[in-house]
């Protein structure tokens, strides 16, 4: 069975010049902004991603994306792909935006070394993802050190930048996302957004490794943390955030919803669950409003 992971949206979305992107990022809902992705090797090799062990990603064209930095300007200009900082048109394509607001998304790995130099070049803000305050998790999750992701925020965050982290809820750090989010207030001003996983069943196994909905809702029900591509019904109460390149990228992921969903108040306006939750679990974890 082949899964579809992005909604068939997100093709044209990418496909776009900075202003039509805002355009199309306004009609869903999402904040105007311009989307540079930058295709190139991630740091990591985090064991639900499809990219994992694939070191030689090939490289997005330099042209395509120097052409592109071009023609924003103004407004917030957020920055992906699989690593961007390894990308060669990285530091030239951000000095070539007129960008009022610069967000990357990034492992974090490069910060170390690059903060200074990247707050120079125009980045405003990072979005990180941090899966525990245990190194012994972070590393087992994502295959990175976690002391030099720490020492790397701690130095973007004293060069300027604004730090945003976010999470994954998986069985190995669930119980650790209070803490986590208590840190990234202490050091950072704001609290951790947690997200569920996508069941990439070739990659790993999500029937295992991710918890299932009642195990969310029981841990974070009074964890200080904001949410992110959760169905409305799961803990309605806690705010749902995420830096804007954040919430572009998960209302990116294809989700489905059940049955019962049909006769739910929300079932026009409820992304719902990722595919594989319904798959592997049923719709037992989901509650009608
Ligand atoms: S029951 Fe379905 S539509 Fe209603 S909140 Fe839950 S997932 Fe969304």
């Amino acid at each position: 069975m082949t899964v579809r992971h992005e909604r068939e949206e997100m093709g044209a979305l990418m496909a776009a010049g900075p202003e039509e992107q805002r355009r199309l990022l306004q009609a869903w809902g999402l904040p105007a902004a311009a989307l540079l992705m930058l295709e190139s090797p991630c740091r990591g090799h985090c064991v639900f991603c499809a990219n994992a062990g694939v070191r030689q990603t090939p490289l997005s064209p330099t042209s395509r994306a120097l052409d592109f930095a071009r023609q924003v300007r103004g407004g917030l200009l957020c920055v992906g792909g699989n690593e961007p900082a390894t990308h060669p048109a990285f530091l030239e394509a951000l000095c070539l935006a007129r960008a009022d607001r610069v967000q990357v998304m990034t492992s974090g790995m490069d910060l170390m070394d690059c903060a200074e130099s990247w707050a120079a070049s125009g980045v405003h803000e990072v979005a990180v993802p941090i899966y525990s305050r245990r190194a012994s998790v972070h590393q087992s999750v994502t295959g990175m050190d976690h002391g030099r992701l720490v020492a790397g925020l701690e130095r973007a965050r004293d060069a300027g930048i604004q730090v945003h982290l976010h999470s994954l809820a998986l069985q190995e750090n669930l119980n650790d996302l209070h803490d986590l989010s208590k840190w990234s207030q202490a050091l950072f001003g704001r609290r951790l957004v947690v997200a569920p996983t996508r069941a990439k069943d070739d990659v790993w196994d999500y029937a295992t490794q991710a918890p299932a909905l009642d195990d969310v809702r029981d841990e974070l029900v009074r964890a200080d943390v904001e949410l992110i591509g959760w169905p409305d019904c799961v803990l309605p109460d806690h705010p749902r955030g995420g830096a804007e390149v954040i919430r572009i990228y998960f209302h990116g992921q294809a989700r489905v919803q059940g049955r019962l969903c049909v006769q739910c108040s929300r079932h026009a306006s409820c992304a719902g669950v990722v595919e594989g939750e319904l798959r592997h679990r049923g719709e037992s974890g989901l509650t009608r409003m």
